[in-house]
């Protein structure tokens, strides 16, 4: 079915925030690829939409993954072995992997970095209608120490001119955020995940470079000193923010700097993903040690209400693009939230701390039609959120015989 103008009736709107869903229906219409309109009058105003009953389903948001990697397969080990894919199966992968996201769900991604700006020639493929996948929000090389984590990804810099140079070629290449990395990580051979990089007079000129080019910084971040330092600097989103300390992540809390990101506009993206979920609990029922620390670190940040987004940080070695839904499930066993709260972290609060709500993250008129269509209630079980019956993108209708048929060789084009 194409886009043009549809009006789907009897199924039961969440918008993006509320409390619960609602107990009425509420017609919403579709044109040209955007919600003109909900509710009772949805299919007046002219035209004769196509109408679609769904009794007993309930719409939501497609869901948005902050943080990802298009470029990196999850099925390999280390940054050698990521660079050594030869390049046509590297863009077939990168183009199965977007296609797979689309049809789990996940209307909306940002790339938070690679190394040849691939994933935004995908993007372009994509916004042509000659490949599917999410809408992509690319960050390209991230911006790093020379030798640092990442440096894999040709993002290096040293002086105050080098960094500049980094993030103004990210910007000619058309990236959409610039990722800092703030301190080292666990993925690069020889750097140390609690260790910061850059001081704070460097963060502060990308920070700046990044904002002359109109672009926000989302900076990665385990290490406490480092997050400290990335949260003075002003960045927007904080990646992983683990508050880690000498004795691993989650074990060098800070309330005065958790007190700092509540008062900042800043949001936290701690990539809970479907490899955490498989980490809470030991060979005996028992939490785990990561367990314990982790959902400290979260509920601590939490009830300093500090701001989430789901992210997951998919392509790190076993953590599938498409397992989102398998994140969210974790989140919210990690930071003892509600479903509402990860709905919302993963639709409209993502949509703000990105900078597109006003293209997407609610069902709301003049948004672009990003939907999902539910056999349940996702607020009472994020579970729901698995293998929707129809993934709405840009008011293309795919239900799950559309996505079944466009995976069979779609993965190339
Ligand atoms: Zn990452």
């Amino acid at each position: 079915m194409d886009s043009q103008d549809f009006l789907i009736t009897q199924a039961r709107l969440w918008e993006g925030s509320g409390e619960r869903l609602p107990e009425r229906p509420s017609p919403l219409r579709v044109r040209d690829g955007r919600i003109v309109a909900i509710g009772p009058a949805a299919g007046e105003g002219g035209g004769t939409p196509r109408e679609i009953a769904l009794p007993g389903r309930v719409l939501v948001p497609g869901l948005i993954d902050a943080h990802v990697h298009l470029e990196l397969d999850p099925g390999l080990r280390t940054p050698a072995e990521q660079l050594a894919v030869p390049e046509a199966e590297r863009l077939a992968g990168m183009a199965a992997r977007a296609e797979a996201m689309l049809h789990a769900g996940i209307t909306t991604a940002r790339d938070c970095g690679g190394g040849g700006h691939r994933e935004h020639a995908l993007r372009a493929r994509i916004d042509a209608g000659l490949a599917r996948g999410p809408r992509l929000l690319c960050c390209g090389q991230p911006l790093t120490t020379p030798g640092g984590h990442c440096s894999f990804w040709g993002g290096e810099a040293g002086s105050r001119a080098e960094i500049e140079a980094v993030v103004s070629r990210q910007v000619e290449a058309g990236s959409d955020w610039i990722k800092l990395v703030a301190t080292g990580g666990v993925y690069t051979p020889g750097s140390r995940a609690r260790d910061a990089q850059f001081d704070l007079a460097s963060m502060r000129v990308a920070v700046e470079a990044a904002a002359r080019a109109g672009r926000s910084v989302a900076a990665h971040c385990h290490g406490t000193g480092g997050l400290g330092l990335a949260v003075q600097a002003g960045v927007r989103t904080l990646e992983h923010a683990s508050f880690a300390g000498a004795d691993g992540f989650g074990t060098a809390l800070d309330a005065d700097l958790m007190a700092e990101m509540a008062r900042r506009e800043l949001w936290v993206s701690p990539t809970v993903n479907a490899g955490w979920g498989r980490r809470i609990e030991d060979e005996r029922g028992e939490p785990t040690d990561f367990f314990r620390r982790m959902a400290g670190c979260l509920r601590r940040q939490r009830d300093h209400g500090i701001r989430f987004i789901a992210s997951t940080d998919a392509g790190i070695p076993g953590v599938a693009h498409a397992d989102l839904v398998d994140g969210l499930l974790a989140f919210a066993r990690y930071a003892d939230l509600r479903p509402v709260d990860v709905l919302r972290a993963a639709t409209s609060e993502a949509a703000r701390a990105l900078r597109i709500d006003d293209e997407t993250g609610r069902l709301s008129p003049g948004l672009s039609a990003d939907l999902l269509v539910l056999a349940g209630n996702p607020l009472e079980d994020l579970a729901v959120l698995r293998d929707p019956e129809v993934v709405v993108f840009r008011g293309q209708w795919l239900d799950r015989a559309a996505r079944g048929a466009l995976a069979v060789g779609g993965a190339g084009r």
